[in-house]
């Protein structure tokens, strides 16, 4: 069923403290940790502690949380003190999703280039 914890979801694990993380942010609804390979001096993932695939499906599924996550996001950047940020979502694996968990990516500290590679 949509937000169900998946036995095989590794940040289901994280949220349910079966595997540690480096925890920032959390709400009812959202966690934020460092990701544990990280692309910029802030690298910070903001997941829904409802388990839903990616970020299309969790809007889909679950309006409201998935706002949650967008507002968790600024939180993170503003605790960062992050002037410019970028907010990604990969979604599916051809664009680089590897954790089927929907998460935001909130990256900065560093200048980022455009186009992504
Ligand atoms: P994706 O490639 O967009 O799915 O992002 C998944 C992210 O999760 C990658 O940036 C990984 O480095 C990160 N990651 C994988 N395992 C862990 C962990 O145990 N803790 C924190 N981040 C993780």
């Amino acid at each position: 069923m949509a937000g169900e914890p998946q036995d095989d979801c590794l940040f289901c694990k994280i949220v349910a403290g079966e595997i540690p993380a480096t925890v920032v942010r959390e709400t009812d609804t959202t966690l934020a940790f460092r990701d544990i390979n990280p692309q910029a001096p802030t690298h910070v993932l903001v997941i829904p502690k409802a388990h839903h695939a990616d970020a299309a499906t969790l809007a889909a599924e679950a309006p409201e949380l998935a706002a949650d996550v967008l507002r968790e996001t600024r939180a993170v950047a503003e605790e960062e003190k992050l002037d410019s940020y970028r907010t990604i979502f990969n979604t599916g694996s051809g664009a680089g999703q590897t954790v089927f968990h929907a998460h935001a990516h909130v990256l900065g500290g560093r200048g980022l280039q455009w186009p992504p590679g």
